[in-house]
């Protein structure tokens, strides 16, 4: 049975895709099958209605937040998400959306726009300083373009005053996390340390 909706610590978190547009070599789908106890491969994506009757199963006291984490790149799904997100309002819970920030190269079109007012929080990977890095790690179907497409996408979250974090994962240099951290601040958002799950 697919898992699109789960409890993980203190918030709800929907699978919305296992579609991704970037191969990183820390992703948790390399060596996991799903986080604890959760399989988040799934055989068909589910729809927002179907997604919004599962939240229903959940007593909202028992979570904060609402957060589009999945087992891929959420962005490749922005109509559900909006229709979730709405919903998740309607309930009085803040949304979150972890992102590799690709998602308007995806969608061939600035989404930012269409999530003003339903996210309420974003936090994009980084991942490294600089593109050449970012491609070793992230290995973007894009290429050596992804870093400034993501970079642009936190800019448009920022201006559209998104509670905007930027991450990186343990996994690289001390060094390259300080000048990841220099990037995230310029760029106006907050910088957070991921640990790596093995
Ligand atoms: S962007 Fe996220 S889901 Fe996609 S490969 Fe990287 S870590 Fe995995």
């Amino acid at each position: 049975m697919d898992t699109y909706v789960y409890k993980f610590e203190k918030n709800l978190y929907i699978n919305l895709t296992n579609r991704c547009n970037n191969n990183c070599s820390f992703c948790l789908r390399k060596n996991m099958e799903g986080i604890d106890g959760n399989k988040l491969w799934m055989q068909r994506e589910a729809t927002a209605e179907e997604i919004i009757e599962l939240i229903k199963g959940f007593d909202e006291k028992e979570y904060e937040d609402i957060v589009f984490c999945g087992y891929g790149e959420s962005t490749y799904r922005v109509e559900e998400m909006k229709k979730v997100a709405a919903y998740a309002h309607s309930i009085g819970k803040k949304t979150r959306l972890d992102t590799n920030g690709l998602g308007n190269e995806l969608n061939g079109r600035d989404i930012v726009p269409e999530l003003k007012g339903l996210i309420d929080k974003v936090s994009i990977s980084l991942n490294e300083k600089n593109a050449q890095k970012y491609d070793e790690v992230s290995h973007s179907i894009y290429g050596l373009r992804a870093f400034d497409i993501m970079l642009a996408f936190t800019d448009e979250c920022v201006k559209a005053g998104m509670d905007t974090l930027m991450t990186v994962v343990d996994v690289i240099s001390k060094e390259d996390i300080e000048e990841c951290r220099k990037i995230a601040l310029a760029h106006g958002a907050k910088f957070r340390v991921r640990e790596y799950i093995k």
